[in-house]
Formats: structure tokens, C-alpha cells, sequence
């Protein structure tokens, strides 16, 4: 390929944009070593107890949080669509009507407001990655693609794995593994490392709490074992939802026979993101659901280490 053809492709690649929701710097949970975790915009699945349900839609989000909002009124007067409403001390929005102009999230002074999601390229993200390359080395770190959803939008994904490893940059994929097989391995295929979300093995209860059966989802995971990269599971602890004996069972059953020899991170189940539904004028349906104590934690990790998993439960 010449010089020019080699510049031409390359301009294409940094060209290509993407809905992104954030880009954290300083990660400690994703990944070994210090990472830049950068969040994608949309996701497939439908999890009931999504902490990070602003990241669901592909589109832009709105999010007004009525426990900060001291009903100024500021936003009223600023929205050019007439969205925001506040009658007898209750602020209310038309979502349908928002254009995304950001007036409102601009002038709030209590920060009320926020509108999720933008659309970058791939040079953006990578120029902000960049600031944080001095500490990969060092801490063994790099760069992280989660979300939401980073199958949602594949070729981003892809151009962007591209870039960071030409940077030399260690890249994982942290996904929950709902996409066709084509699309999975397109983006996984240049990673050095792959968290992989297991919500639950039966796939009827699958169905039930994430809106989708997960036959592909675990299929994907079969395909990853064999391969060449640092496959970790992840597991969020859902009392009454994913930690019955019969779930824990299947679930060991399945890596067993999948020959995953990998580490299964546990995760407790968390209610941080409750006030966010509220905000996204969204119910949460798990209120009921309290966190698993730490004695349950352990006690799964000893289950789940009793049968040759190397279980790992950090607090
Ligand atoms: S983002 Fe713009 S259109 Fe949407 S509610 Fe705020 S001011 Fe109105
Ligand atoms: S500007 Fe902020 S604090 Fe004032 S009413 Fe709007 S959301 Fe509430």
C-alpha cells in the first residue's frame, strides 16, 4: 500500500464517530492495571438492575435529577420547546418534545440537569486517551471499551481498537456478548482482553430479567475460550435472581464444560443507580431487592472455588 493510500485510511478510521456516554479516567475495576474505561451509548439488553440505565438508549438522554432541582424556574425560561413545566412545586419535562439543545443543562445552577451521550470520533476519543498512556506502562493498564454496549456499534468499536493498538495500548472489551457471531468477533478480534458479562445461565430467566434469551450470548463465550486473550467472567450477585443453588450450579456446570480456566469476578448487586431511573422518569422495578450481605459474597466465592473456579470477590 503506498504512502498516500496508507494516509487516506487512516484519516477514515479517525473519522469514524461514535455515541459515546463518558470516558473515565483512572479505572481500577476493568481491566488489569490503571485504565481508561470508555462508556458507549446503547445497549440490547434490558437488565432490571442496570446501574447505568442512562447508557441504555443509543440516542442522547435526558436526566433531571428532582432531588437536587430547587425549581428556579432558569430551565422554563431558557427551553425553546416549552419541555420543562413546573406547577405546584413539581417540575416536569416532555422528553418527546427535548431537542437536545442544552440551554437547560447550561444554565441549571444546582446541576440538575444532564444530557448523556455525544457523538464522537474516533481522534476524540484518542486524544483523551492519550493524557492518561504514561501510567499504562507502569501499571500494566490501558484502554477499556464498555458501556452500555460496544457490540451496538461495531465498526466504531473496531476503528477504535484499532487506533489504540497501533498506539500500543493493551484494549479490552467488556461486553455482555449479545451480538451475532460476525459482529462479536470483528470486535473482540484485536483485544488482548475480554470482561465478559454473565447475567444468568437458564436462558428462560434470562429472557425473563434481561429481555433477551442468551443461547447466542453463551455461544459467543464458548467461541472465546480458545482464544488467545485474558477472558475474565463477570457475575453481579442478585439475591433472589441469580444466586439459588440451581444458578450457581448451571453456571459452574457451563464454564466446566466450556474449559474456561479464566478469573470469575463477582460483583454485589447494587442500588447506586435507583435515583437515575427517577431522574430518567423511568420506574425501578428491583426496589424490593436488598445487596447481598458480605458473609453471602464469600460464601459463593468458597462455593464457586470448591468447584475449580478461581472466584474472586473484591469489595
Ligand atoms: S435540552 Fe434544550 S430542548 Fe431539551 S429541555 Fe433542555 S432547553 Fe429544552
Ligand atoms: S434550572 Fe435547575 S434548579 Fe432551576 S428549575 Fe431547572 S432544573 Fe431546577
Amino acid at each position: 500500500m503506498s504512502v498516500k493510500q496508507t494516509q487516506r485510511l487512516k484519516q477514515g478510521i479517525n473519522s469514524v464517530t461514535g455515541g459515546i456516554y463518558k470516558i473515565q479516567r483512572f479505572c481500577i475495576n476493568d481491566g488489569p492495571g490503571l485504565r481508561t474505561t470508555v462508556f458507549f451509548k446503547g445497549c440490547q439488553l434490558r437488565c432490571k438492575w442496570c446501574h447505568n440505565p442512562e447508557t441504555i438508549p443509543a440516542r442522547r438522554t435526558f436526566l433531571l435529577n428532582h432531588d437536587t432541582c430547587t425549581l428556579c424556574g432558569r430551565c422554563v425560561t431558557v427551553c425553546p420547546v416549552n419541555a420543562h413545566k413546573i406547577e405546584a412545586g413539581t417540575h416536569t419535562v416532555d422528553r418527546n418534545s427535548c431537542t437536545f439543545c442544552g440551554k437547560c443543562e447550561s444554565i441549571c445552577p444546582v446541576d440538575a440537569i444532564e444530557i448523556a451521550g455525544e457523538t464522537m470520533s474516533v481522534s476524540d476519543v484518542i486524544e483523551i486517551i492519550r493524557k492518561d498512556q504514561i501510567y499504562y506502562a507502569e501499571s500494566g493498564g490501558g484502554v477499556t471499551l464498555s458501556g452500555g454496549e460496544p457490540m451496538m456499534q461495531p465498526d466504531f468499536a473496531g476503528a477504535l481498537i484499532q487506533e489504540c493498538k497501533e498506539a500500543g495500548y493493551s484494549v479490552y472489551v467488556d461486553t455482555n456478548g449479545a451480538a451475532s457471531p460476525g459482529v462479536y468477533n470483528s470486535v473482540v478480534k484485536d483485544a488482548d482482553g475480554i470482561l465478559f458479562d454473565i447475567k444468568l445461565i437458564n436462558s428462560r430467566k434470562h429472557l425473563e430479567y434481561t429481555g433477551m434469551a442468551n443461547e447466542q450470548i453463551l455461544k459467543n463465550f464458548r467461541n472465546s475460550c480458545p482464544m488467545d486473550k485474558d477472558l475474565i467472567v463477570r457475575y453481579v450477585v442478585i439475591p433472589g435472581i441469580n444466586d439459588g443453588a440451581g444458578d450457581l450450579t448451571e453456571l459452574c456446570d457451563f464454564l466446566e464444560k466450556c474449559g474456561f480456566d479464566g478469573e470469575l469476578e463477582l460483583l454485589a448487586y447494587h442500588r447506586l443507580g435507583l435515583r437515575k431511573y427517577a431522574s430518567m422518569g423511568l420506574d425501578y422495578e428491583l426496589s424490593a431487592i436488598e445487596p447481598p450481605s458480605q458473609e453471602r459474597m464469600n460464601e459463593i466465592q468458597s462455593y464457586l472455588r470448591s468447584n475449580n473456579l478461581q472466584a474472586v470477590y473484591r469489595k
